[in-house]
């Protein structure tokens, strides 16, 4: 599928799998699965220029484009899961700022960003607002000193070690009472907290974030009131894909476990890989996981081209990558036997990794909503 890429990309592709593989992997075996985000991670990421990849243009870096932000997730989720959701992160925090953000704002936060000294998160979902995220009931009421948050904002990715988050409340207006607005949180904002640290089947930093009276200065809204939901749908229908560039890097990692494994592993007197039957397994697993990439690098171009289609295409990228990662992960279990159901093995570990990217950025179900809405909607 590298054919698709420019020099340039196929370049960068190279220096992140050399990135994965030799500085990644053994922070891997040496933090493990964790809540945390480990310093010495992000300080390597910083040093391998990842961050930089969502400098805006006016600080010197590329402004945040959607391909190389999958090219980088490819390469780092099948090797260590934190890296990943790191980078994805910054990116969800970090683009509403690029995309609406002044240059106050802009000059603030966007270079520690980009440089990886600030970290951030994305606050959207809500105990009562999921898929329907205008169901939230987070609330943001101004006053002469600046907006007065009350509400919680659950599942989100990074919150205990983000140093500022970039939340989404509503703030009903007289002709719009179901506006919403973004506002960038710092942490240490009186009324902003960590509530709770969650616990999920693949761990990394997952928190319920909660605004007692939280007081937000006004220099801190982003953009202006009322246009909150579409700067996050905007950041998402970039973020979106890279959740299937993810998945597909996940899903590749099964694929070379479950090769490896079935040229190894005897039964009835050969390797598994004599079997026709296994042999199916790694052909539909490999040509699956190419489909799956060749959607995610079509919607990051389209994007990153400026499309008219390309929210379309995000979707389908995303649904269409996380489902086939799931099937090549599951089937890599398969061909593990008993072994890939043992606690530590690789593909126990990515078995359990893959499930939430069906859930997270729009589940597998709220996709098909908007590609078969967007389809309808073009056949008049
Ligand atoms: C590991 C993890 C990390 C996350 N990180 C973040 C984060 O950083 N920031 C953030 O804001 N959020 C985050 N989320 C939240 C995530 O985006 C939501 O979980 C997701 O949008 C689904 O919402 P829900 O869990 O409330 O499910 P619900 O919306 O309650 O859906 C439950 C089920 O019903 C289905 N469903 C809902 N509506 C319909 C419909 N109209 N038609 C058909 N089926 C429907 C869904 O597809 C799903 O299968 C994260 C979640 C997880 C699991």
């Amino acid at each position: 599928m590298d054919f698709m890429l420019s020099d340039k990309d196929r370049a960068f592709k190279a220096h992140c799998r050399a990135f994965a593989q030799q500085r990644l992997r053994p922070l891997a075996d040496k933090y493990g699965e964790t809540q945390e985000v480990p310093a010495e991670m992000v300080e390597e990421m910083r040093s391998a220029g990842l961050f930089e990849l969502l400098l805006p243009q006016e600080l010197g870096g590329p402004g945040l484009k959607a391909l190389p932000l999958c090219l980088a997730r490819e390469e780092m989720a099948g090797v260590y899961c934190p890296a990943d959701v790191t980078l994805a992160m910054q990116g969800l925090g970090g683009l509403p700022i690029n995309l609406a953000g002044n240059q106050a704002q802009r000059e603030k936060y966007l270079g520690p960003i980009g440089r990886g000294e600030l970290l951030t998160s994305f606050a959207l979902t809500e105990p009562g607002a999921g898929s329907d995220v205008n169901a939230m009931t987070t609330q943001a009421k101004e006053t002469a000193d600046g907006f007065v948050i009350n509400g919680s904002k659950k599942f989100i990715s990074n919150g205990y070690a983000a140093g500022a988050v970039t939340v989404f409340v509503k703030t009903p207006q007289e002709d719009n009472p179901r506006a919403m607005s973004a506002f960038i949180v710092d942490k240490d904002t009186p009324g902003f907290s960590v509530a709770q640290r969650l616990e999920v089947i693949a761990p990394h930093d997952l928190t319920l974030l909660e605004f007692k009276d939280c007081l937000v200065p006004k220099e801190n809204l982003l953009g202006e009131v009322g246009q909150g939901f579409k700067i996050a749908m905007q950041t998402l229908e970039v973020l979106r894909m890279s959740v299937g560039a993810a998945a597909v890097g996940i899903g590749a990692a099964a694929l070379a476990e479950a090769l490896a494994y079935a040229k190894e592993r005897v039964q009835f007197g050969a390797p598994l890989a004599d079997y026709q039957a296994i042999q199916f397994k790694l052909a539909d697993m490999a040509t699956e996981l190419a489909a799956a990439r060749g959607l995610v690098y079509r919607a990051a171009m389209e994007k990153d081209a400026g499309a008219a289609n390309a929210s379309r295409a995000s979707s389908m990228a995303k649904l269409f990558a996380t489902e086939a990662a799931s099937r090549a992960v599951d089937q890599a279990v398969q061909i593990h036997g008993g072994v890939g159901v043992l606690k530590g093995s690789a593909v126990e570990r990515l078995y359990r990794e893959i499930r939430a990217l069906r859930i997270y950025e729009g589940t597998s179900e709220i996709h098909r909503i908007i590609i078969a809405r967007s389809l309808l909607a073009e056949a008049g």
